[in-house]
């Protein structure tokens, strides 16, 4: 063949290989050919029902002629479709619908959707079927993160395609209702239905729509530059509100100065959810959190919303104005809001924290590496620790190397010139080299490319810190016998005290009961500093009698994990002291999964003698915690004991094949490994086949299929 036909014959393979990959890859010829401008949106809910109707208004812009369009739209039905107020064909596969139309270049069009659906996943209705007499949170939230928003509204799942978003929401008088943007107006529908209408300024990724409605109140401030922050609360949870939010001023005062670009929004809004599959999620100006961080101030010294709480807000930039191109490029989301997310962390708790955090971080990173797992942060399938940590490792180690002028610099211009639309790790390199006027290939190698952690780098950059020195010479003493380190560990435990020194201290004593080993322990009791007190709670594991009365003062301490342990340990070791023990604990509940209460019945049911006429109480209060509307965490807490007391009831078996089917798959795995447990036993098969014809349609169904197994 002539070298001039190879090369005419080739050239039309490669035409006819493009031509095929474009019509086998519908999402990129729609990605050529149009251009989403704006949606406006009616949705109405029923709860109870557990299903939304709506319409939905796409305006579109045809940048190349085309004879069908599609939208995303998982298992809905369409009475009625228009474009350009004209009935069109459509064809609707389950997943897609695809309207069909001579769609003309450089032309405008509206193509309006009616629509009905029972969503199975990304909205969520929790306790709508609760009877009336029972008092229990009622809400409906959504969460699009992948791309799950179409399973209750017609809309792109192409992270990349950012529109123009309002949301009209119906629904029930006496609830309210958060989405979007800025509330324009309120308006009554008939005497039970209430529309609330949400307006957008900036388009945004479909993803990051949202709605949560629910027996909310909310509080605003107003941020430095005037930005409302609306925070919202559960009226019974009114005196929780201070220690939940604590800071969140502060923090949105500080990321936005630190970041250098105005916050993008209209507005900021924050809403608490029940059994939230995760910890928080950034919707655009609109992030929904796990109500396991409503807590008291005893609560916050052990476990705070103020991580997730920065971290989210960080993602207003990172993530929501400037969108990653694909998941090659994930750590653009995740390792800038965790690592700004620790600089709020560092304004609010001091240096040391943001080197504990650095320092706790690259060990679990390095663990990773040395066990052959590590992954470079441009691996599209890496693990949360590598996009998150080691994300924000990269950032510290660039900003160490560029200087803090260069690095704020390239921040600033890499989301101004980006800003609302699509990004690359390339974008923001180049704004970095421009910046600093050098190149960081380097860096890009070591901290990007590769995926060993670079742990000597890490270390020598953590020792900058004059803390994590002393706390290293420390660690440093874990397998040095005891008699030969007390006075270096009694210098950890004199004033001023490190707390994370302090604790390490602590645990190397652990086990010890020598006169000096008891010394340190009075001297850490007397410091009167919650953590140190924690870390003796937490570690030690036989309470030498001189101590005794110190170990009991831990039971009034600031935090529950200090007086779970402490309650725990005393009584396995005193039993003798079991009614002074519940007497100091009985007003205690602890966390959202009510720790301390539940280990308080626990140690009362296995102690009968102390309350006898009170038993059966407690067992009631106990086994009523598994119901189906109270909060998973707790749920699985109360199970949990009850499988250990083997002390099931009817109840609580029907609780257990509800939890089984539960939204939250952390809370489903734990319930279905436990009645998978139960199954394997006779008596338990016997019990549930009594059950059978107590159940609803779903939980019979469930349960025969698990006995079938
Ligand atoms: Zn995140």
């Amino acid at each position: 063949m002539s070298p001039l036909m190879k090369q005419f014959l080739l050239l039309f393979v490669i035409a006819f290989t493009s031509i095929a990959v474009a019509q086998e890859n519908p999402d990129l010829s729609q990605k050529l050919n149009v251009d989403f401008l704006q949606l406006d949106a009616e949705v109405s809910i029923f709860p109870r029902a557990e299903s939304v109707s709506g319409n939905t208004l796409f305006k579109v812009q045809i940048l190349n002629s085309i004879d069908s369009l599609f939208i995303d739209a998982k298992k809905m039905e369409f009475s009625e479709v228009l474009v350009n107020n004209i009935k069109a064909k459509y064809s609707n596969d389950g997943t897609r619908i695809w309207i069909k139309n001579k769609f003309k270049k450089g032309t405008n069009y509206e193509v309006s959707l009616s629509y009905k659906a029972k969503p199975t996943r990304a909205m969520y209705f929790i306790n709508w079927d609760a009877p009336k007499e029972l008092e229990v949170t009622k809400q409906v939230w959504t969460q699009g993160q992948g791309r799950d928003n179409s399973n209750w509204i017609p809309s792109l799942d192409d992270l990349t395609e950012k529109l123009l978003i309002n949301l009209r929401v119906n629904f029930e008088n006496g609830y309210e209702v958060v989405a979007n943007g800025i509330l324009q107006e309120k308006v009554s529908l008939n005497d039970s239905i209430t529309q609330w209408k949400y307006k957008m300024d900036h388009p945004m990724s479909s993803y990051l729509m949202a709605i949560a409605a629910g027996d909310y109140s909310y509080r605003s401030l107003e941020s430095a530059t005037k930005v409302s922050l609306s925070l919202y609360f559960q009226s019974k949870d009114s005196l929780k509100f201070e220690p939940t939010y604590r800071h969140s001023q502060k923090i949105f005062d500080f990321l936005e100065k630190e970041i250098g670009v105005a916050y993008p929004w209209q507005n900021y809004k924050q809403i608490p959810v029940q059994d939230f599959i995760f910890s928080g999620m950034e919707n655009t100006g609109t992030t929904i959190f796990s109500n396991t961080f409503i807590i008291d101030s005893t609560a916050f010294n052990d476990e705070n919303y103020v991580f997730v709480n920065a971290h989210e807000l960080a993602h207003q930039w990172f993530g929501n104005m400037v969108t990653e191109k694909n998941s090659q490029n994930h750590w653009l989301h995740e390792g800038f809001a965790t690592y700004y997310a620790w600089l709020a962390e560092k304004e609010v708790f001091g240096e040391d924290y943001y080197y504990w955090k650095l320092f706790q971080s690259a060990e679990q990173l390095k663990e990773l590496s040395d066990s052959g797992k590590g992954e470079s942060l441009l691996n599209p399938k890496a693990s949360s620790l590598t996009f998150y940590q080691k994300g924000a490792w990269a950032l510290h180690m660039l900003k160490e190397l560029v200087g803090k002028e260069n690095f704020d610099t390239a921040i600033k211009n890499y989301l101004n010139n980006n800003a609302y639309s699509i990004v690359t790790t390339e974008n923001f390199i180049e704004e970095v080299e421009k910046a600093s006027k050098r190149s960081v290939d380097s860096w890009v190698q070591d901290w990007l490319h590769q995926s060993a952690f670079q742990g000597s780098e890490a270390l020598e950059s953590l020792q900058r810190s004059a803390f994590i020195k002393d706390y290293m010479g420390v660690a440093a003493l874990r397998e040095t016998p005891f008699s030969i380190k007390k006075e270096l560990l009694s210098k950890a435990l004199t004033k001023p005290i490190n707390e994370y020194v302090g604790q390490e201290a602590i645990f190397q004593i652990s086990g010890e009961n020598s006169p000096a080993a008891i010394d340190l322990y009075k001297k850490a009791f007397a410091s009167n500093n919650i953590m140190l007190r924690q870390a003796i709670a937490v570690s030690i594991d036989k309470i030498p009698l001189e101590l005794k009365s110190d170990f009991f003062s831990l039971l009034k301490d600031e935090s529950y994990i200090t007086i779970e342990n402490a309650l725990l340990k005393a009584w396995l070791q005193f039993p003798e002291e079991t009614a002074y023990l519940l007497e100091q604990t009985k007003d205690v509940q602890g966390f959202q999964n009510k720790n301390v209460r539940l280990l308080w019945l626990i140690i009362n049911l296995v102690s009968p003698e102390v309350d006898p006429e009170l038993s059966k109480a407690y067992f009631n209060e106990l086994s009523q915690s598994t119901s189906k509307y109270l909060p998973s965490g707790l749920r699985q807490n109360a199970l949990g004991y009850l499988y250990q007391l083997n002390a099931f009831t009817s109840d609580n078996l029907k609780d257990l094949l509800s939890c089984a089917q539960h939204p939250n798959y952390r809370f489903k795995n734990y319930c279905t490994s436990l009645l998978d447990q139960l199954l394997l036993k006779e008596e338990y098969r016997l019990q549930y086949a009594e059950l059978h014809d107590t159940l609803n349609s779903t939980d019979k169904e469930f349960l025969t299929k698990k006995l079938e197994n």
